[in-house]
């Protein structure tokens, strides 16, 4: 079912939903199934599964020399998304990524998506691979998240690439997109980044996902802000629970994202990691209720692997 069906059904209710990361390349599935599990007592309607973007790793040689290679280490982000729609029964959306991907490579991938039975797709740029200063275009890619989530809307009204049309073929996906509360670090201005995000839902998004945030007013500001501008889609909040004293200079430097000071200062009160990871859940709790009670159509958490915090949150506020 689209998202935005699950929407409809919703009839007002705050739903529940989460996002996984694909195991690194060899690890078993079964860590995620584990990290599933008890999070489906709170019924997500969909659970996002992350695109990663390749990157350069050296090999050794049997001469000694250090290869480099560039490769996904977290493959398999459209079969994860199957096999937990066969498993569990509920809408999955993968992450398809501009980067990395020509248009063409893309068009397989939505066709599998497709085929597979998958309604909903979430349309990203990706970030630039780890060695590079700035985005770098794949050849024959698709440059941002607009050109991307136009190629998807082509394709749901029956237009492949190289203008092969065959209506029994046509998709009808459900297409969402980021939006940053705190404005994406490489937009001059809120307004430019704000005028962007409409581009992307005039080209055909029918919702936004927020990066993680941990002020709401934040949140809010921003969803006036976008109202303001036309953006009339659902606007998802994302949120992230601090999970270990490390994250309070991490998040801010892969996120770009702002810590309030208050968090900060609850954070440094901590003598151990476990310490943290309680702070990071009630923190969590109050803005997932302030948020639920604003009547947001869903609360959307990153679970980055483990399940423990984002089952103690849902417990209280679901
Ligand atoms: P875009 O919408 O293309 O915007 C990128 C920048 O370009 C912005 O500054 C925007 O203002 C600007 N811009 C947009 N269009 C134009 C234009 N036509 N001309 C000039 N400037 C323009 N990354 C992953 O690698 N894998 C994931 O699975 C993943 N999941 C994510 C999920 C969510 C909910 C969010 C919020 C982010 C996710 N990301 C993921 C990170 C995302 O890929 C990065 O934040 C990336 O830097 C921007 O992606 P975007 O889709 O917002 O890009």
């Amino acid at each position: 079912m689209k998202i935005s069906e699950h929407f409809e059904q919703a009839k007002g209710k705050t739903l529940f939903s989460f996002e996984i990361v694909p195991p690194q390349k060899g690890q078993n599935i079964q860590h995620l199934y584990d990290n599933i599990d008890p999070l489906m007592e709170f019924k997500p309607p969909f659970i996002d599964v992350t695109t990663s973007r390749e990157e350069h790793i050296f090999i050794q040689r049997k001469d000694g020399l250090l290869e480099r290679k560039i490769t996904r280490m977290r493959p398999g982000t459209v079969g994860i998304c199957a096999s937990i729609m066969h498993k569990y029964g509920v809408d999955t959306v993968p992450h398809i990524l501009c980067g990395g991907f020509s248009k063409e490579e893309t068009e397989y991938v939505l066709v599998d998506c497709h085929y597979l039975g998958i309604e909903n797709v979430m349309a990203l740029r990706g970030d630039a691979m780890k060695h590079e200063a700035y985005f770098v275009p794949t050849d024959n890619g698709n440059n941002y998240a607009v050109d991307l989530v136009k190629q998807i809307d082509d394709l749901n009204r029956g237009k492949y690439l190289h203008e092969i049309v065959d209506a029994s073929h046509q998709t009808n996906f459900c297409i969402g997109v980021a939006g940053y509360p705190e404005k994406h670090f490489e937009s001059p201005s809120m307004e430019s980044d704000l005028r962007r995000l409409k581009e992307k839902v005039d080209a055909g998004a029918d919702y936004v996902v927020t990066q993680m945030f941990f002020d709401n007013k934040k949140y809010f500001r921003f969803v006036e802000k976008a109202r303001e501008m036309g953006i009339t889609v659902p606007i998802i909040p994302g949120i992230k629970p601090i999970a270990i004293q490390k994250h309070m200079n991490v998040l801010p430097q892969i996120f770009r994202v702002e810590l309030p000071d208050d968090l900060v200062k609850e954070v440094d009160k901590c003598n151990s990691n476990k310490e943290v990871r309680q702070v990071g859940i009630e923190w969590a709790i109050q803005q997932s209720k302030e948020l639920v009670e604003a009547g947001v159509p869903v609360v959307h958490f990153y679970s980055m692997g483990k399940s423990d915090n984002i089952k103690a949150i849902a417990s209280e506020v679901f």
